[in-house]
């Protein structure tokens, strides 16, 4: 193989061209065989229902070389699972999940030489989408629809990678409702984040923690990873019918239990965040990224002093990745090659 003439070791998480991306069309009720193409744009209709009325989703995975040189994606059959459940929310049209992973693999096929070195501390993003394409002027669901994958190599999500960020709790602007669609990857949750988002970044802060829309009481996620923290040897993480069910949460959940810690998952007060021993994101694109301090109203907590990630953090973190990148043994059958 020819790899990709890239500085691995130092790459942003943003998108970069690669070889190929797979469409697959839902049309006249059936879905089409999977398109393998370079062709990075495309046509639609201006009245596409994805413009204007919101019925777009997406999802997020990674691929990693092993140190035997073959390609394991994490977890893809959950991704599948998430994103039918999120076209059932939006009323679109459920991509079958033979089909969704028939399309990851052809795209970390064709991107062969994007996959990240092993040991580089990088990995091949994949962004499986779909978006209602009917033309339609009434507020209704599409009838066709288009889903996509493509992939890009990325590096790690917060800059520093794994170095302590500070989080902002927000109050005034909410993501996501109970009994919205919180619990969705829909597009229109990131634009609703954008403008907390924005706003903590300019005073500093990494991201947001967001609490519960109907209390602000209780803690429920950033814009794009979930929250844990840790006090007496339990992993604690909220509960909330607003927050995305995260696959990398439930990852380390199973191995927090299987290293002896206690777990639970439940409704967390903000006056909790007092507690805490330590603290951490959680997500496909941000690991487990460790959280130096959060800024709640007047008070700053602080969970890594000195810039240090607490014990419980970096032993999650070195056994999750161990696995994800085939340095460890999987024992929970969560890795899958893809074959050459
Ligand atoms: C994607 C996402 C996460 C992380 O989910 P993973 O399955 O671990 O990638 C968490 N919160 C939000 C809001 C997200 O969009």
């Amino acid at each position: 193989m020819d790899r990709a003439d890239l500085d691995f070791a130092h790459l942003p998480f943003a998108y970069h061209k690669t070889d190929a991306n797979v469409r697959v069309f839902f049309r006249e009720g059936a879905w089409s065989a999977p398109e393998v193409t370079s062709e990075e744009y495309l046509t639609l209709h201006m009245a596409s229902v994805c413009f204007h009325y919101g019925q777009a989703i997406f999802e997020g995975l990674k691929a990693y070389e092993r140190p035997d040189g073959r390609v394991q994606t994490f977890r893809a059959r959950e991704n599948a699972r998430r994103m039918r459940h999120s076209a059932e929310k939006l009323l679109m049209e459920p991509v079958p999940e033979e089909v969704f992973l028939d399309a990851v693999q052809r795209v970390v096929q064709a991107n062969r030489r994007f996959v990240p070195p092993h040991a580089s501390g990088a990995s091949l993003y994949i962004r499986p989408f779909e978006i209602g394409v009917s033309a339609e002027v009434g507020v209704k669901p599409s009838i066709d629809y288009l889903f996509m994958v493509f992939a890009t190599p990325v590096g790690p999500y917060y800059k520093a990678g794994f170095t302590p960020v500070r989080l902002l709790v927000q109050e005034e602007i909410d993501r996501a409702a109970p009994g919205g669609v919180g619990d969705t990857k829909a597009a229109g949750n990131y634009a609703a984040s954008l403008r907390a988002t924005v706003a903590a970044k300019k005073q500093g802060y990494s991201e947001v923690l967001y609490l519960d829309a109907r209390e602000k009481r209780y803690i429920d996620e950033s814009g794009s990873s979930n929250f844990f923290a840790v006090r007496d040897r339990t992993f604690i993480t909220p509960a909330s019918p607003s927050i995305l069910r995260s696959i990398t949460n439930a990852s380390v959940r199973r191995l927090a239990l299987d290293m002896g810690l206690s777990v639970e998952e439940r409704p967390v007060a903000v006056e909790e965040l007092a507690s805490f021993e330590e603290a951490g994101a959680l997500g496909t694109a941000a690991i487990i990224t460790p959280v130096e301090a959060i800024t709640y109203g007047e008070q700053e907590f602080v969970y890594a002093k000195d810039g240090q990630a607490g014990p419980i953090t970096t032993a999650l973190y070195e056994r999750l990745t161990a696995i994800q990148t085939g340095e460890a043994e999987d024992p929970y059958g969560w890795c899958e090659v893809v074959p050459d």
